[in-house]
């Protein structure tokens, strides 16, 4: 089924990123298989880790934290490749999801999987640092 909406894809040929689709999606594909290799084989790694850690609960309590965010990262970086795939699909890639302006090439070489232009994710990246201080709703 990949195939063939890869062979969709990459039909028109020209892109205003010097990439072409089928390149950019190529890419993608290459990133989510290796996130889903880490999130398999960290799912293997903790149950020895854990297995190892049980003598101190504390660091246990620490590692599962660890755990957690590594694993939730792992799993927000497999969405954020998806979507991109969706995107490239549906033709709107390469466009920031918040401002509709074009993402600069650059950073899509870089990042692939960037849904924001630069100012979009910085002004994203500041929103959560808030949130992260003061808490999300907590004031009610
Ligand atoms: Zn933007």
């Amino acid at each position: 089924m990949e195939v063939m909406l890869l062979e969709s894809v990459a039909g028109p040929g020209n892109s205003p990123f010097g990439t072409s689709p089928g390149e950019v999606w190529e890419s993608l594909q290459e990133e989510r298989e290796e996130v889903n290799r880490e999130l398999l084989s960290e799912g293997r790694l903790s149950q020895c880790d854990a297995g190892r850690l049980l003598e101190s609960e504390a660091s246990e309590e620490y590692t599962r934290a660890i755990r957690w965010r590594n694993r939730s990262q792992l799993q927000a970086r497999l969405k954020d490749i998806t979507d991109a795939q969706d995107r490239l699909i549906e033709g709107r890639y390469g466009r920031c999801a918040e401002c509709a302006q074009e993402i600069e090439s650059k950073r899509l070489k870089a990042e692939p999987a960037a849904a924001l232009c630069i100012g979009c994710e910085r002004s994203v990246a500041e929103e959560r640092a808030l949130e992260k201080l003061f808490g999300t709703g907590s004031v009610h």
